[in-house]
């Protein structure tokens, strides 16, 4: 099953996967050449890369923002949904990764729409100029917070931030887990809730996915 749903009961998901998921063959061939590249676990499922590319048309979003493309799924589900004139932004450090998003960014006939900057994501986000419309934040999780932040700044009212793996296999909510990237993220969704700059949803979707409008 192409897309997971962790925190739906495996007959429910099967269900919701079977009533939702349209994945284009593309991005089909993009899920299949990324099974054996290290770190697959952190492609986004297809159910979710659907849900983006609904998002991204419901508020007519041309400008957009990603922070962690890897092999580029996210990028290419985002920019299929956006008209001629819509542009994807993408952010990481990885060139080998990056070579198959380019690959078939291209095979997809997307590549005009999507510019990658080869660099760590704080030192484009300084670079960059908004305004943008929809904003991914799927890199690594020490810097969440000022990804937000940066992110932040450069949406227009309106905007949607999607912040990506939010629920963390669900460890936020256990008390037991201490490392690093789940204090991190637990910190983040504790500063989000506060946080009335937007109006904000987290949603059981893949690994969870938090929803900031800016207001
Ligand atoms: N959105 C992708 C998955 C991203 S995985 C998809 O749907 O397939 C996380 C990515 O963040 C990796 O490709 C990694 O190289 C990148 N990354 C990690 N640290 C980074 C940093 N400091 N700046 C930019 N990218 C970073
Ligand atoms: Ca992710």
């Amino acid at each position: 099953m192409a897309g997971r749903a962790p925190f739906l009961p495996g007959k429910i998901a099967r269900y919701v996967h079977d009533h939702s998921v349209r994945e284009p063959e593309i991005l089909r061939e993009l899920r299949a050449a990324t099974a054996s590249v290290p770190g697959s676990g952190m492609q986004i499922g297809a159910d979710q890369g659907q849900f983006m590319a609904l998002l991204v048309q419901a508020i007519g979003a041309t400008r957009c923002l990603e922070i962690g493309t890897y092999t580029g799924y996210s990028a290419l589900a985002v920019a299929l949904a956006l008209p001629e004139d819509g542009r994807v932004t993408c952010c990481d450090i990885n060139a080998e990764w990056t070579a198959i998003a380019r690959r078939y960014w291209k095979k997809a006939g997307m590549d005009h729409k999507i510019e990658l900057h080869l660099a760590p994501a704080l030192e484009t986000l300084q670079k960059l100029k908004g305004p943008f419309d929809f904003a991914f934040i799927d890199a690594d999780k020490g810097n969440y917070a000022s990804y937000y932040e940066r992110c932040l700044e450069l949406l227009r009212r309106g905007g949607i931030i999607a912040v990506d793996n939010t629920l963390w296999s669900g460890w936020v909510a256990d008390a037991r887990q201490r490392d690093a990237d789940t204090r991190a993220l637990r910190a983040f969704n504790d500063a989000l809730h506060r946080d009335e700059r937007v109006a904000l949803s987290l949603l059981p979707l893949g690994d969870g996915v938090t929803l900031a409008l800016k207001r």
